[in-house]
């Protein structure tokens, strides 16, 4: 199999209104073929919209959580099948803010990830340590653990991206060194069920250490927070992907 593009995934959260859509429809002008999969994932009332705005382009659309469920007595919640009938192609899951926000175990996200992929996203799904967890030199059993946890049975490189995203290092502005980022991905890619499948860092990523970040071995993109926010910024850490 042919190695798949590298990726530059922005996770809006709980940011976005519909003027916001302008910066989708800036990013989509830069990168009208990007050379790179670039995806942008909104709050859920602006996804149907996005996947309009960004229809025609190569940039795609993503959620940022869902349900376990297909529908039901869920007040509140979005199934994996709404995200792909509202145009989502991929849904992240795991998140450390859903995980910390509402108790999301690893279990919890394996049965999301199997709605997902039943639905036919690809799953983001994201792991990584506390500042504690690091501190105490158990960053590499943490994330051994979420890995293991997290995907259910029948993880491929089509189906799944896995996102390393240290706690501490989320809209922080801290990163990891280069060789802390190497460490924990060439351990993830020896724990990962099949060694194709993506590993994105996240936690900080930003224009100026974009090249820094993506020259690191082992690293096949970003999944990225503040910085998608504005098309110039994500727009930058794009083209240094598409150039790593
Ligand atoms: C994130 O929330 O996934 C993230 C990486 O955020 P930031 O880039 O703002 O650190």
């Amino acid at each position: 199999m042919p190695k798949l593009p590298r990726i530059a995934a922005g996770n809006w959260k709980m940011h976005g209104l519909s003027a916001d859509l302008a910066e989708a429809r800036a990013l989509a002008a830069a990168f009208p073929e990007p050379a790179v999969e670039v995806l942008l994932c909104p709050p859920a009332t602006l996804i149907a919209r996005m996947a309009v705005t960004l229809g025609g382009s190569g940039l795609r659309v993503g959620g940022q959580d869902c349900h376990a469920s297909d529908a039901g007595a869920h007040t509140g919640d979005i199934s994996a099948a709404m995200l792909a009938d509202a145009g989502a192609a991929y849904v992240i899951l795991g998140h450390s803010e859903r995980r910390a926000d509402h108790g999301e175990t690893s279990a919890e996200v394996a049965a999301k990830v199997a709605a997902a992929w039943q639905a036919g996203l690809v799953a983001i799904v994201c792991l990584g340590e506390t500042e504690d967890e690091r501190a105490a030199g158990r960053t590499l059993d943490v994330v051994a653990a979420q890995l293991a946890q997290s995907l259910p049975e029948g993880a491929t490189p089509a189906n799944t991206v896995v996102a390393y995203e240290p706690v501490w290092a989320i809209g922080s502005g801290r990163t990891p060194t280069e060789d802390e980022i190497a460490e924990v991905h060439g351990f993830l890619r020896e724990q990962s069920p099949d060694p194709e499948i993506r590993l994105l860092y996240g936690g900080s990523v930003k224009p100026d250490n974009a090249d820094t970040v993506f020259a690191v071995p082992g690293v096949d993109g970003a999944l990225v927070g503040g910085a998608s926010l504005k098309a110039s910024d994500f727009g930058a850490i794009v083209a240094a992907l598409a150039r790593a």
